[in-house]
C-alpha cells in the first residue's frame, strides 16, 4: 500500500468535497468513505476493507457515466491513477483508471498514432471501454473493446486479476464490465491516424424539413465505405446569450463525420443536398482536433439518457421520433442517431452485445427521472419493432434498467462471471449486470 494519503474518511454529506463532483450533476454520491488510490495496492486495499465490512463499492474517474446516485459504502476515486505510456513501435497504449481520452491522444499523436476515442476528451478512457467503446471512426475500427490487449482488475473477491485473451473474465470485462471490480490498468491498441477529414453539416431545423433531413441520412448512409463514421444530430438550442450567435434559439439539424481517406469532401457532397447550410466545419485536420467535430459539452451538467440499436430506420418511424422529441415539446432533448455496421460488426472475443445493430439511437434529455422517462419512452417506443437493444455506455441514469442491455445468452454468461468474481455483489446490479 502506498500511503495513508491516499485514503480519504469522511463521514457523509460531504458532497462539495472534490472526489464527490463529476461531469453527471444529477445525481449525488455520499458514501461513508472515499478511497482515492495512487496504485493497484491501495486499490486492493480499498476493496478489502469494503469487503470486511460488507460495504457497498462504487467507482468513479471523471463521473460523464455516474449511474444514479450513491448513499454508504465505499466510494473509489480512480482520478488520481492517471498514467498513460505510449509504445509507439508496438502501437499499444497502457491506461490507467484516472486516464481521460484527451490525455491517450495527446500522448499517441507524437507518434502518427490515435486510440479508438469517443467525441469528448473528457471522458474516462477505461470505462469507455469496459463499455464497448463506440469512437469517432468506429465503423473503420470496431470498438475499443476489440482493442484491448489485457486488463488488470481487482474483483470483488478482493483479489488483482490479469485478464488476457481467451478468458471468461475478458471476455466479461470488455462490454459488461462496469459492475465486476476496479479495473487498475489496460493495455490497447492504437490505429495509424494522423490526421482525418471530418466536421459537422448543419442545418436550420425550420428551414429544412427535419423528417425528410433524416430520411436523406439514412439513403446516404447505404452509399457510403466502412472507413466514414458519421452520425446525424437534432438539437433544439434554448436562447441563451452563451450560446454561439448560428446556434442560439435555432432547432440545429446536423450530420458529424469522420474519415480517414482522401475521397471525404466527394462522399459528403450529396448531404449538401438537404438545404441550405447554416454552418459547415468540414475539413481536413490533425486527429487532435477530432474533438470539435461533436463538440460536446465539457462543463458539469445534469442530463438523463438511453438509446436503442436499430435493425434498420424506418422512415415513418424516423420522423415520429423527430416529432416526439422536437422544439414543439417545450423541453430540450438532444437526439443522435450513429451509424453502424462496417467493423463494428466483426464478431470479437468480448460481450459487447447487438453487432448486427444498423443505427444506435441516442436521447438525451435534462431534469428530474421520472419526467425524462416520461418524455424519452414514447420515442423508444415507436423505435420499438426495429430495436435490437441498448447500449450500457449511453445509458445515462437509466442503468438501473437492467433489460434490453444484453441478449439473454450473453446476460447469462455475464451473470455466472458476476456471481464467481463478486460473489458478495459488492460492486452491485445494474447496467444489466446482476448475480
Ligand atoms: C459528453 C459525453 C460524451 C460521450 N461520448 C461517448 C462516445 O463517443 N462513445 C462512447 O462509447 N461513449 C461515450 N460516452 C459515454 C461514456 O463512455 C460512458 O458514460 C462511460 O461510462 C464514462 O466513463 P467515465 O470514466 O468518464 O465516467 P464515470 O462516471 O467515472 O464512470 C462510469 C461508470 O463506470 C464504472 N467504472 C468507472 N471506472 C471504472 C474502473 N476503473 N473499473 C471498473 N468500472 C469502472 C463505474 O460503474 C462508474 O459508475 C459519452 C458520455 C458523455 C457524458
Amino acid at each position: 500500500m502506498s500511503g495513508c494519503a491516499s485514503i480519504l474518511w469522511f463521514m457523509t454529506h460531504q458532497s462539495d468535497h472534490s472526489e464527490l463532483i463529476g461531469f453527471q450533476t444529477a445525481f449525488d454520491l455520499r458514501p461513508d468513505a472515499v478511497f482515492s488510490p495512487s496504485d493497484t495496492d491501495d486499490v486492493v486495499a480499498a476493496v478489502r476493507h469494503a469487503a470486511d465490512r460488507k460495504l457497498s463499492v462504487a467507482v468513479e474517474a471523471t463521473g460523464h457515466g455516474r449511474p444514479g446516485p450513491v448513499t454508504g459504502g465505499v466510494l473509489v476515486s480512480t482520478k488520481g491513477m492517471d498514467r498513460v505510456t505510449v509504445d509507439p513501435a508496438a502501437r499499444t497504449v497502457r491506461v490507467q483508471p484516472g486516464v481521460r481520452w484527451g490525455q491517450v491522444v495527446a500522448a499517441a499523436a507524437p507518434h502518427g498514432l490515435a486510440p479508438i476515442n469517443g467525441s469528448a476528451p473528457g471522458v474516462g478512457a477505461v470505462s469507455y471501454t469496459l463499455g464497448g467503446g463506440l469512437g469517432i471512426l468506429a465503423r473503420e475500427f470496431g470498438y475499443a473493446a476489440d482493442h484491448v490487449r489485457w486488463l488488470d482488475v481487482v474483483t470483488g473477491d478482493g483479489r488483482l486479476h490479469h485478464a488476457s485473451p481467451g478468458s471468461e473474465l475478458y471476455w466479461a470485462l470488455l462490454g459488461g464490465g462496469h459492475r465486476l471490480g476496479v479495473v487498475t490498468e489496460l493495455e490497447i491498441g492504437l490505429v495509424p491516424v494522423r490526421t482525418l477529414y471530418g466536421g459537422s453539416l448543419a442545418f436550420d431545423g425550420r428551414q429544412v424539413d427535419p423528417a425528410a433531413a433524416l430520411r436523406a441520412y439514412e439513403a446516404w448512409t447505404r452509399t457510403v465505405p466502412d472507413g466514414l463514421t458519421s452520425s446525424f444530430a437534432a438539437v433544439p438550442y434554448p436562447d441563451l446569450p452563451a450560446l454561439p450567435p448560428h446556434l442560439r434559439g435555432r432547432y440545429v439539424i446536423s450530420v458529424r463525420v469522420a474519415h480517414t481517406g482522401a475521397d471525404g469532401d466527394q462522399l459528403v457532397a450529396p448531404l449538401r443536398e438537404i438545404g441550405p447550410v447554416l454552418a459547415d466545419s468540414l475539413r481536413e485536420m490533425p486527429y487532435t482536433e477530432s474533438h470539435t467535430i461533436h463538440s460536446d459539452p465539457d462543463f458539469p451538467h445534469a442530463y438523463y439518457g438511453d438509446s436503442a440499436v436499430l435493425s434498420g430506420l424506418d422512415p415513418e418511424e424516423g420522423g415520429e421520433l423527430l416529432r416526439l422529441t422536437g422544439p414543439e415539446v417545450g423541453a430540450m432533448v438532444v437526439v443522435q442517431v450513429n451509424h453502424l455496421g462496417g467493423a463494428l460488426a466483426r464478431p470479437a472475443g468480448n460481450s459487447v452485445p447487438w453487432r448486427d445493430g444498423r443505427f444506435l439511437v441516442r436521447l438525451l434529455t435534462t431534469g428530474e427521472r421520472e419526467k425524462a422517462r416520461a418524455l424519452l419512452d414514447p420515442a423508444f417506443g415507436v423505435l420499438a419493432p426495429r430495436t435490437l437493444g441498448r447500449a450500457v455506455n449511453f445509458a445515462f441514469g437509466a442503468g438501473d434498467r437492467g433489460e434490453g442491455l444484453y441478449d439473454p445468452e450473453t446476460q447469462k454468461r455475464l451473470a455466472g462471471v458476476k456471481s464467481t468474481y463478486d460473489p458478495a455483489n459488492l460492486f452491485g446490479d445494474g447496467y444489466g449486470v446482476s448475480a
